[in-house]
């Protein structure tokens, strides 16, 4: 373990928060966890791991042991010896690889399951930590397990699927910290089903390729994600932002029905027969913010969900402009905002 000290974070999240670490390590294996944590414990300090940094704001520099997840290796399944049945394609991905490098790699491989969860930013470790989801598709689809390790107790287990607890934006990680998920394992398919229902999917794919979507290929629909993300979505690298800064509330039928005769055109999804998902996006966009723009922080133009920074914004900024917006959409819509991204201040994570 090669210890630094006084590391800057800004490549380390994609907002470009320009903040620093007391201490910093890369984690290349299990035996990395261990020392980190026999430091951690010897300077009595705190400690946070970072992945691709797509989904967290730094909002100061961090008193303490700063981690970033490299343990990048992946098992294809011809390099497994356990036996699959043959339309399953069982991949293993250590934390630290790209998602989306897993994404492209598994349809080139013939397997399908991941291709509309394309061009989602960060790594593997972090996508059953809110259990990431696009375009009608959610990581707990194709989970089949991961490993983790507690920084508590350094002791190493199994969770299947169920144990992970994974909902909307939500799994069992959030209330169990100390759990570092170090590998997780995929259950793909070599038999492609498309999964065309989400709204604009359909569309693109026949568009880009021509063909009825009912049969595209796992590649196509790929395509079709990626065209339309690009389309609508900042890339970080070139506008910092961490995405959807609010998660899609979700309201009572009774709640719905008067948000739905207050303003009629409301965007709402059914999520069960008592409850309804409503599009965040259209409660911001209503209220005017998109495009918004204050000093070093705003809202993206063609999409009202995702805060948007200059490369030079401080924390303070977008949590400022964040309380607003909160603000405003419970004062016109009755609805609180919860937050998606996870907050971090000088010793841990903290919530607005
Ligand atoms: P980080 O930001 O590094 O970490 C996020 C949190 O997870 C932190 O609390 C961190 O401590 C914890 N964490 C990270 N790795 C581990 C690990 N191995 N074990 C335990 N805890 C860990 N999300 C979606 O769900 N759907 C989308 O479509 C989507 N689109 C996005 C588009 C853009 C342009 C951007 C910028 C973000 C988008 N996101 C989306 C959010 C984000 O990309 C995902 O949540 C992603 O899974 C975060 O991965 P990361 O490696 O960057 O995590
Ligand atoms: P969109 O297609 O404009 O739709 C707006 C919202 O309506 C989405 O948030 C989506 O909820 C919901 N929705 C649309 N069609 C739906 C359907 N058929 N069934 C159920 N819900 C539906 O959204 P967008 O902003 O361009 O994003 C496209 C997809 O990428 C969404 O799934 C979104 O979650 C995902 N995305 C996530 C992030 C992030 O950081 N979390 C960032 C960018 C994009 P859901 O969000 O529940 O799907």
């Amino acid at each position: 373990m090669e210890l630094q000290f006084d590391v800057n974070l800004k490549p380390y999240n994609t907002l470009g928060l320009d903040v620093r670490a007391n201490y910093f390590v890369d984690i290349n294996n299990i035996e990395d966890l261990h020392l980190a944590r026999e430091f951690c414990q010897h300077k009595q300090c705190p400690w946070l791991l970072i992945g691709g940094g797509s989904n967290l704001v730094l909002t100061q520099s961090f008193d303490g042991l700063v981690m970033f997840m490299a343990m990048d290796q992946v098992f294809w399944p011809a390099e497994q010896p356990v036996a699959q049945r043959p339309e399953q394609f069982i991949v293993s991905a250590q934390a630290g690889y790209e998602w989306d490098l897993l994404v492209e790699e598994s349809i080139v491989r013939g397997a399908s399951g991941l291709e509309n969860l394309s061009l989602i930013p960060g790594q593997v470790g972090a996508a059953p930590i809110q259990n990431i989801g696009a375009y009608g598709v959610e990581l707990k689809h194709c989970l089949d397990s991961v490993q983790v390790f507690d920084f508590d107790t350094g002791e190493s287990f199994q969770l299947l699927l169920a144990d992970c607890h994974l909902g909307y934006r939500d799994s069992v990680f959030k209330r169990h910290q100390s759990w570092i998920i170090t590998q997780v394992k995929l259950l793909l398919s070599r038999e492609h089903k498309p999964k065309i229902s989400y709204g604009i999917i359909a569309d693109r794919v026949t568009s880009l390729s021509g063909q009825p979507a009912s049969s595209a290929s796992a590649q196509q629909i790929r395509d079709a994600v990626i065209h339309i993300r690009r389309s609508k979505l900042p890339d970080p690298n070139k506008i910092p932002n961490v995405g959807s800064f609010f998660k899609n509330p979700i309201v009572n039928i009774e709640q719905m029905q008067k948000l739905v005769e207050r303003w009629p055109g409301i965007v709402v999804y059914a999520v069960d027969e008592n409850n309804h998902k409503l599009a965040a996006g259209w409660l911001i966009d209503q209220l005017g913010w998109k495009g918004f723009r204050q000093g070093d922080v705003g809202i993206h133009e063609h999409q009202a969900l995702v805060l948007v920074c200059s490369g030079e914004c401080t924390g303070k900024e977008v949590l400022d402009l964040a309380k607003r917006i909160k603000a405003d959409v419970a004062v016109n819509f009755g609805v609180t905002l919860e937050v998606e991204p996870r907050l971090f201040d000088s010793r841990g994570e903290f919530y607005l």
